[in-house]
């Protein structure tokens, strides 16, 4: 016998859940400095969700009305066989909008291919343009690479290309001009994101480091005119768009801190492990791993599970960076 859902998910304060990121793996080929510590632990290989299990998990959101799916990480592209995942999910009845967040280092053999799939828009972290500064700042990246990787995704015309950046004082808030003059150049847009206080690290202190959207808004203000885009209510998630120079590239400003955003919340996350996350800085959380391992499996059984981890979705976050962390998982355990 089969239940009857309805085809919505809607948390105790009413705000409806319709966005699902999905991280895929834990593992990265990059350690940001505020992402991860140099020496990580990786979850062991039998406890990530397997390709099949992701899709199942992505099936059930969509039957419960999920339009827009993320596939992150970690770094996604590094997963074995994401392209067959995504080839799945890319034809998934239901699913408006696949999209995937990316370090750019694998794009450059892979941004045709997504594209073709079914991936409609694409985010690119880029937080520096000066190779060894990038190096510093992703501990193993190369900075050619994922420029050669941006380019590819261009040149794979995704619906919408958008740079990621996390601005640390001290380290790259010199370059903001440099990263949106970059985004200008290749009509893309680029989003600004204060660093949030996820996982314990000591490379640097969070708290002194911290840049505020509004410090980089001015920053950027004493170049070119930037318009407000729209109310918050319609525009994407928790970023605060703004227009620049009539031209097509937006300027994305997410504020953890500076603008709370938690009342528009419209998203959960799973992470590698499939453990379902509520709220990116708390850690309410259902394991979904658990009912797809269990005998006697079925669809019906996880989305019941999914609907009611909605009624422990929190109200918000509470960041403090000059505290230390209640959360402990790091960004790319989390999904981010
Ligand atoms: N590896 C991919 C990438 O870097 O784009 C996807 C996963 S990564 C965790 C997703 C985004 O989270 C990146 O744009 C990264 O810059 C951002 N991020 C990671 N750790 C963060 C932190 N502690 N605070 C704010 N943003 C963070
Ligand atoms: Fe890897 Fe992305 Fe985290 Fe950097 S931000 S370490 S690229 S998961």
């Amino acid at each position: 016998m089969t239940t009857e859902f309805p085809r919505v998910l809607i948390d105790r304060f009413r705000r409806r859940v319709d966005y699902v990121r999905l991280s895929v793996t834990d593992r990265c080929d990059f350690r940001c400095v505020y992402c991860m510590a140099e020496d990580m632990t990786f979850v062991p290989k039998k406890h990530v969700l397997t390709l099949e299990e992701i899709q199942e998990v992505a099936s059930a959101f969509v039957e419960l009305g999920v339009g827009k799916i993320r596939l992150t990480g970690g770094e996604p592209l590094v997963r074995n066989n994401i392209l067959s995942l995504i080839e799945q999910l890319g034809q998934l009845p239901g699913l408006d909008e696949l999209v995937i967040t990316s370090n750019g280092s694998q794009l450059q053999r892979m941004a045709g291919s997504l594209r073709e799939l079914g991936v409609k828009r694409i985010n690119i972290s880029l937080d520096s343009l000066q190779p060894r500064r990038f190096r510093h700042l992703t501990r193993y990246g190369n900075l050619d690479q994922v420029i050669a990787g941006i380019d590819a995704a261009i040149e794979a015309r995704f619906e919408r290309i958008r740079l990621n950046a996390v601005i640390l004082k001290g380290r790259n808030e010199d370059e903001v001009l440099d990263l949106v003059n970059f985004a200008l150049q290749r009509h893309i847009d680029i989003a600004f994101i204060e660093e949030m206080p996820l996982g314990l690290i000591d490379e640097h202190n969070r708290a002194l480091s911290f840049c505020s959207s509004e410090e980089l808004r001015q920053i950027i203000a004493r170049e070119h005119l930037l318009a407000p885009l729209g109310d918050p209510q319609s525009q994407e998630g928790p970023a605060r768009y703004f227009s620049i120079a009539n031209g097509p590239t937006r300027i994305g400003f997410i504020s953890p801190h500076s603008h709370n955003f938690c009342h528009l919340c419209n998203r959960v996350r799973v992470t590698a492990e499939g453990r379902l996350l509520l709220c990116l800085g708390n850690e309410h959380s259902a394991d979904l791993r658990a009912v797809l391992r269990a005998p006697g499996y079925s669809r019906d059984k996880l989305k019941q599970a999914i609907v009611n981890a909605m009624a422990i979705k929190p109200e918000r976050h509470h960041f403090d960076l000059d505290e230390t962390p209640d959360i402990v998982r790091f960004m790319n355990t989390t999904g981010g």
